[in-house]
């Protein structure tokens, strides 16, 4: 009778706690949907939850943005669940291990990744109200983990900008201003990435707090939750074809029950949807497929609206599109997600388990050889992931050699990088090793080949049976050398050339004004060869600087170099250190163009590139106010891919450009930029010719979204040639593994081809190329270098820096800035 009496009081109060809780719409001031919500007033909101319901709200912030706001997670669940929320977690993750029994369901909602689809966020707090008060049945074996906004930067520049330009009241009339972002829209982060391509790369500072989190719960349920074009009805699961293979029956099965549960809602509403199409489950960056790679149901929602909507726009059917309406369909399929994973709750936790069983892969082990900071860079990608890595114990291995197509060994030491794929992130090796990816549609929403040992450049073969490893943890392929040999009797230090991790330390060393000269021929020192673009760091050139040696000490070791120490620049063969071969590199000063027409996404590649990879100082000049800029005040100028830019190079200015260039100036010019400059008559850049219209890798779906990514879209690795006696290729050997993301063909230039695809190599060595555009690469350009006047023009064709994860690539773009001259 106390018992029932205390538990009746309890009740009540429950209930009358229930009551008390603030709605999102009375917490803030406005009836939700008919304003946008600043991203601290939405961390607002969630504090008052976890203060005011802190039995069954808890807040873990997992970090912060490049601008500085917060990311944080909200866990909601019954208060039993949360109170023993650690052990749940443990049972849960004991799954992975064949382990344990766990019951509860876990789902996790992500919204916001793209800033300006920016109902999200204010869905999430409707949402996690809901589940507070009316819905919190689903709570009893479910926990939710929501992250209300993963994009705080590019969220706020959207909401930022929505205020600044919208109309009092809004309009509905989509020509207004209010409808039209400008260049810098929200959709990406701070450096203009994509987060929702960066979920398997983890270039930027979200993604990689957010995985340490994603790693520690796996969760079976995750949400990504996004607007597409305004005139577009809702999209839930299914997703469409294609599906990697690795997708299990049943993680397709419970996408159309979930896909299912949302009909029945937007039926009995009259909402328009469709399941099954455009969105596909094959690229493992997404926040759909990198979660089903780990056991998750992994979904993509797609409402109507993004930055064109508004608080309200007319569609092209005449409708009004409201914010209101927006919040109201991510909210009922939020919803509708939860109620079935409780009501699948120990199913889910069954199949869960049986995904992390033993798979039998074709491959067993993924052995890679080659340049210890490129393997470096690997593991450490590796470790972010929770990947299992080891080091061969034999001596060979054998199986499909990547760089050749064919079956052949590999000799191996205790330096090979050995993956496994008798693992518990076996699925996700296979994915993101296996030297190409079955389609069973070669129509996809995006790159069709990733494989990592071509993305960094490794030497590797994919085995049938497992080979040897030792799993030593503290291992790693490019240990810090001691580097005592530093004093003051040294003629000159010697570093090699070969990564980007190199190109870094050069950075550093040129920001710290140490003086740095370069081979331009291979020479020979001391019994050792080194070979073009090796650093020679003389005592003679730093003389005036006092600090010289302690500074190369710290930047040699913070960057694990070994430092090769020589008490004379006479050689053994080649050219001796006094020599017109051996010249100094110069502290070059870099401008960097943004603005239209460039594309914000290559933009931000190079912007990211500089300031987070390299770590070399970059200008920024926008179009707007390039006119006014004296350009001989720098030593290069970067123009980014983009469409259009045969209106920016007006002739006078293309007269300009060319002065500069002719007085010593270095362009770089990618993608589209090549285009503008292949127009004038001077540069020796010209498009091959076909007998066709210019045709892309893959057929481009007529859809909003993918109009706006219509420059990333396709993508496919090709073997191509490398002259690396010319300074753009210093480095490398004599082939590199370029992904080509769209059919963009010019021909050779007579002098300065440096790589390039003959006749025969146009055959994708993974992903899909159709055939007629494999026709017109034959014999292109990838990656060159003109000379006009005094200085060049450098042509990157493909995009080494694409997405910031070709690894590979980033030293031909850091040649292009130092060595090249
Ligand atoms: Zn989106």
């Amino acid at each position: 009778m106390k018992f029932l009496l205390s538990l009746l009081i309890f009740s009540i109060s429950l209930t009358i706690n229930a009551q008390d809780l603030k709605s999102p719409s009375e917490f803030l001031g406005y009836e939700l949907g008919t304003q946008f919500t600043r991203h601290h007033r939405v961390v607002d909101y969630y504090e008052y939850l976890a203060k005011t319901e802190s039995t069954r709200v808890q807040l873990e912030n997992y970090g912060e943005t490049n601008e500085g706001r917060p990311l944080f997670l909200a866990y909601i669940s019954s208060s039993e669940n949360i109170k023993n929320l650690d052990n749940i977690q443990q049972e849960h993750l004991k799954n992975t291990e064949g382990q344990g029994n766990p019951t509860t369901a876990i789902v996790w909602m992500s919204y916001n990744v793209h800033g300006n689809e920016s109902v999200s966020t204010e869905a999430s707090m409707k949402t996690v109200y809901e589940l507070l008060t009316n819905k919190s049945e689903y709570l009893k074996n479910t926990v939710v983990i929501i992250d209300p906004c993963m994009n705080p930067d590019g969220r706020e520049r959207y909401v930022n900008w929505y205020y600044q330009f919208k109309n009092s009241p809004n309009t509905v009339d989509p020509n207004s201003k209010e409808h039209h972002e400008p260049w810098l829209n929200g959709r990406a982060n701070h450096y203009m990435f994509d987060l929702n391509r960066d979920w398997a790369w983890l270039t930027q500072a979200e993604s990689q707090q957010r995985i340490k989190l994603y790693n520690k719960w796996l969760p079976h349920v995750h949400v990504d939750f996004h607007e597409q074009g305004v005139d577009n009805p809702y999209y839930f699961a299914p997703a469409a074809e294609p599906f990697h293979e690795v997708i299990t029956d049943f993680q397709r099965e419970f996408q159309t029950t979930v896909g299912k549960n949302h009909a029945k809602y937007f039926d009995a509403n009259g909402w328009f949807y469709f399941t099954k199409e455009v969105f596909d489950l094959l690229y493992p960056s997404y926040g759909d497929t990198y979660p089903t790679y780990n056991g998750s149901i992994g979904m993509t929602y797609e409402q109507g609206g993004s930055g064109r909507a508004g608080l309200a726009v007319t569609t092209s059917l005449g409708d009004t599109l409201t914010l209101k309406d927006r919040v109201l369909h991510h909210h009922t399929t939020g919803l509708s997600t939860l109620e079935i994973a409780s009501q699948n709750a120990l199913q889910l936790n069954q199949e869960f388990k049986k995904f992390y069983q033993p798979k039998n892969y074709k491959y067993k082990s993924y052995v890679l050889n080659g340049n210890p900071d490129k393997l470096t860079a690997l593991t450490k990608l590796l470790e972010q992931h929770e990947i299992e890595y080891g080091w061969a114990t034999g001596k060979t291995a054998k199986g499909l050699n990547y760089s050749t197509g064919k079956n052949s060994p590999i000799k191996t030491s205790k330096n090979t990088l050995v993956i496994g794929t008798d693992q518990k992130k076996s699925t996700l090796v296979k994915v993101l090793f296996e030297p190409s990816t079955k389609l069973s549609d070669s129509l996809t929403y995006d790159i069709t080949a990733w494989s990592l040992p071509y993305a960094y450049g490794l030497e590797a073969v994919a085995s049938e049976t497992k080979v040897n490893a030792s799993l030593d943890a503290n291992k790693t392929a490019s240990p810090v050398p001691e580097n005592s040999n530093i004093n003051k009797e040294t003629y000159a230090f010697i570093a090699e050339w070969n990564s980007f991790s190199d190109a870094q330390f050069l950075a550093e060393l040129l920001n710290n004004n140490i003086k740095i000269r370069h081979a331009k021929k291979p020479f020979g020192l001391d019994g050792k060869q080194y070979e073009r673009g090796s650093l020679i760091i003389t005592k003679a050139d730093n003389k005036s600087n006092p600090d010289f040696l302690s500074t190369l000490s710290a930047v040699a070791t913070k960057h694990a170099k070994k430092l090769k120490a020589t008490l004379t620049g006479f050689v053994d063969d080649g050219k001796d250190f006094g020599s017109d071969s051996v010249q100094p590199l110069k502290q070059v000063k870099v401008a960097l163009l943004s603005g239209k027409p460039t594309s914000t996404l290559n933009f931000g590649e190079i912007w990211h590139f500089f300031e987070q990879q390299l770590q070399y100082p970059v200008t920024i000049l926008d179009t707007d106010y390039f006119k006014n800029i004296n350009l001989s005040e720098y030593d290069i100028l970067i123009l980014p891919d983009g469409n259009n830019y045969t209106k920016f190079f007006s002739t006078r200015r293309m007269d300009e450009l060319k002065d500069w260039i002719n007085d010593g100036g270095k362009l770089i010019a990618l993608g589209g930029a090549l285009k503008a400059l292949s127009k004038e008559d001077k540069f020796k850049l010209k498009p091959k010719e076909t007998d066709k219209d210019s045709i892309a890798l893959v057929p481009i779906y007529d859809h909003n979204e993918r109009d706006q990514i219509r420059n990333e879209i396709t993508g496919a690795i090709f073997k191509t040639k490398v002259d690396h006696t010319h300074p753009l290729a210093y480095g490398y050997a004599d082939s590199y593994f370029s992904l080509k993301l769209g059919g963009a063909a010019y021909n050779y230039l007579d002098k300065g081809t440096v790589v390039y695809l003959d006749s025969e190599s146009t055959t994708p060595a993974a992903g899909f190329a159709g055939s007629e555009a494999q026709d017109k690469i034959g014999e292109t350009l990838v990656f060159g270098v003109e000379e006009y006047g005094n200085g060049q023009l450098i042509y990157f064709v493909d995009n080494p820096l694409f997405r910031g994860f070709w690894e590979n690539g980033k030293l031909f773009f850091a040649n292009a800035l130092f060595m090249v001259d």
